[in-house]
């Protein structure tokens, strides 16, 4: 695995791969890697012929009262996690490298943007937009990995490619988790014992929703208002948001007629935790 700290070593070794006619792919994590983040290698590792995955705690999508310093840091394990993946290229740039001094330029999907985690986070997208579009202009990448557990971060990045005409693929992955259900993230590693338990209440509230849905409830209202009784149960447990929205604009549905996507956020202590379901009909 080459392992590049600068933009220039970065897009010359992805340069030279595809000067050969070999598909690019590309994962960006912010580290502390997990099973989720390996999800995303491996779907990139089957579909591409040189993986590139990003290591980057990105200051810019990080709020003033945001966990930015005590966001986990596993450089050397990660490393070894991806060498085993077969990953081709890793690209870990310092902060520096990536914002040099008096950048003033931002990418911004406006409205998007602000709903569901941009609304609790403002700036947050912003910040992910903006290096996203950089790692793809280093990259330059046939087709990029996200997770679905951040769905709407998925969501406003392929309004930026789609809007900014971007000549990559996003590859949507599905949520991995704990055996018990917890969605997995890195800031899993926060939660003491009893948080860890706690913090299995997001995913009960998705399950009821689930469950009703199934049962042939169609409301919104409804969806939510069970599902917020099921937070009543996990007083300690703070909801920020429970929503059922349109998966591309992240729009309020009102009656379920479509792809419908079903999300929540809450604190757990103070970790800010999040998950959600894709319903069917
Ligand atoms: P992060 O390092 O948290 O920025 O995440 C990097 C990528 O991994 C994002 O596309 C996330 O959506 C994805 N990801 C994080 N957790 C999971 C998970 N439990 N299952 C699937 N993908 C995940």
């Amino acid at each position: 695995m080459k392992i590049c700290a600068s933009i220039s070593e970065a897009r010359s070794a992805c340069r030279d791969a595809r000067a050969n006619h070999r598909r690019v792919g590309l994962v960006p994590t912010m580290g502390a890697l997990h099973e989720g983040h390996l999800s995303l290698v491996r779907a990139a590792r089957a579909q591409c012929d040189v993986v590139a995955v990003s290591i980057f705690v990105n200051p810019t999508q990080f709020g003033p009262a945001e966990d930015l310093s005590k966001y986990p840091r596993q450089f050397e394990r990660d490393c070894r996690l991806l060498e085993q993946e077969g990953v081709d290229i890793l690209f870990a740039p310092s902060i520096e490298e990536m914002y040099p001094q008096g950048a003033i330029s931002w990418v911004v999907v406006e409205g998007l943007s602000e709903k569901l985690d941009g609304r609790s986070r403002p700036g947050h997208f912003r910040g992910v937009t903006t290096v996203v579009a950089k790692l793809f202009h280093v990259i330059e990448p046939d087709a990029a990995y996200f997770g679905q557990k951040d769905a709407a971060q998925l969501a406003v990045i392929r309004r930026m490619v789609r809007d900014l005409d971007f000549p990559v693929e996003i590859v949507a992955c599905p949520i991995v988790r704990e055996a018990d259900g917890l969605a997995m993230s890195s800031r899993n590693a926060y939660l003491n014992r009893e948080e860890r338990q706690r913090a299995l209440v997001l995913q009960r509230s998705l399950q009821e929703t689930q469950r009703q849905f199934q049962a042939g409830e169609r409301s919104a209202a409804r969806l939510i208002s069970a599902a917020k009784e099921v937070f009543l149960s996990e007083p300690q447990v703070r909801l920020d948001y429970f929503e059922v929205v349109d998966p591309e604009m992240l729009d309020p549905v009102e009656h379920i007629s479509g792809r419908t996507l079903v999300a929540v956020a809450a604190f757990v202590g103070t970790t800010r935790l999040i998950d959600n379901v894709v319903l069917e009909p």
